[in-house]
């Protein structure tokens, strides 16, 4: 750990307005699925914001997205639609 914390307590840190209406990320289930992508997303992801059920089937808890961008840069064409949230929503980080 860090003399600022762990990455959990850093985490913890941050809020987030939730946007109820809209989800900004959606996973194309048949090209996350047939790329390898869906197991990049689960990895990749510091916010823990994808899951992979036993079917392989991606959930994704938009919630917790920190909107680092990470996810577009591992996902192959396709098989992620990721927009920043509408605004007002989203993450708002703060400092200590
Ligand atoms: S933008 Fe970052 S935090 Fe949000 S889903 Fe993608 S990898 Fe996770």
């Amino acid at each position: 750990m860090s003399a600022y914390g762990s990455v959990t307590d850093r985490l913890a840190r941050n809020s987030y307005v939730l946007d109820e209406a809209e989800c900004h990320i959606e996973v194309n289930q048949e090209i996350a699925r047939s790329t390898g992508t869906g197991k990049l997303l689960v990895r990749v992801c510091p916010a823990q914001v994808y899951g992979e059920a036993p079917d392989g089937t991606i959930s994704v808890n938009y919630a917790a997205c920190l909107e680092c961008g990470t996810c577009l840069a591992v996902a192959a064409p396709g098989a992620l639609t990721w927009h920043y949230p509408r605004g007002g929503f989203g993450i708002a980080y703060r400092e200590g």
